[in-house]
């Protein structure tokens, strides 16, 4: 009888493990196959706070070090206050080891963030090749780049030139606003270049999970910077007329495989 009780209750025990180590796989597995763009995110945060506390440290490892240096000065100048010196040193010594170590932790912690993040990536880019071949698409359709502005002044293709007055490739399309109307990505990405460009103004230019590339010029500001990722709809500039520009508006162009195509086939 006892035994057939204890057969019982180890096969319990059996199950209930195997049940909860199920579980835990699933929850895990069903995340990252919802959020991975929103681990990404994460990641990054991350990686950015553990640079700051590296960069941190390491100025006061610096600090440290130049008293030090002063110190040793002392010691010649001042001979008869040599112990004191000395043991001070040491003090400082021990604090400077403590800070190394802490620091080549964090660097040890930065690296294994940035390892995660390349490979999330790839697996984001897979798996959004995987659907695009499943669909027989080339890219995924984004979102229109300006809220309920939708006028387009100068379409893609062979234009004469506002400023010039000559006949020229319009490599984009312009889409008239007010000054310092948001900006959105009109899919989810990271951003390849935020800054100045010749003739463009400040430019934000953002490869997509897809493959497409998306640029945003003339923008009056820039909000994200290179190597942020963004999703769709975030607010990444606003409307401006830096560069060569006659009036507010955003110059958006879309990229396939390094051929300007024209935006409307690629924004709803
Ligand atoms: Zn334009």
């Amino acid at each position: 009888m006892e035994k057939h009780i204890r057969f019982i209750l180890l096969f319990i025990v059996f199950f209930l493990g195997i049940y909860t180590y199920q579980n835990e796989y699933y929850n895990v597995y069903a995340i990252e196959l919802d959020n991975k763009v929103d681990l990404l995110i994460e990641n990054k945060n991350i990686q950015k706070e553990l640079a700051l506390e590296i960069e941190e440290i390491q100025k006061e490892i610096d600090t440290i070090d130049k008293t030090s240096n002063k110190n040793e000065i002392e010691i010649v100048t001042v001979s008869f206050i040599q112990t004191s010196t000395l043991s001070e040193e040491y003090i400082e010594k021990n604090e400077v080891d403590t800070l190394k170590e802490e620091k080549n932790e964090l660097e040890l912690k930065l690296e294994n963030y940035i390892i995660e993040g390349v490979k999330l990536e790839k697996q984001i880019i897979e798996e959004k090749k995987e659907e695009l071949s499943l669909n027989n698409i080339e890219y995924f359709k984004g979102v229109w780049p300006v809220k309920s502005y939708k006028d387009i002044s100068s379409p893609f293709g062979e234009r004469i030139h506002p400023i010039s007055g000559k006949l020229s490739f319009h490599k984009g399309i312009d889409i008239p606003a007010p000054q310092d109307t948001d900006i959105i990505s009109c899919d989810d990405g990271v951003v390849s270049f935020s800054g100045v460009m010749n003739g463009y103004g400040n430019v934000i230019k953002i490869k997509h999970f897809d493959g497409k590339e998306t640029l945003y010029a003339h923008n009056n500001s820039n909000i994200v910077n290179k190597g942020d990722v963004v999703k769709s709809g975030q607010v990444i500039a606003k409307v401006g007329t830096t560069g060569n520009s006659t009036g507010n508006h955003l110059h958006f162009e879309t990229i396939i495989n390094n051929v300007n195509i024209n935006p409307i086939n690629i924004v709803n």
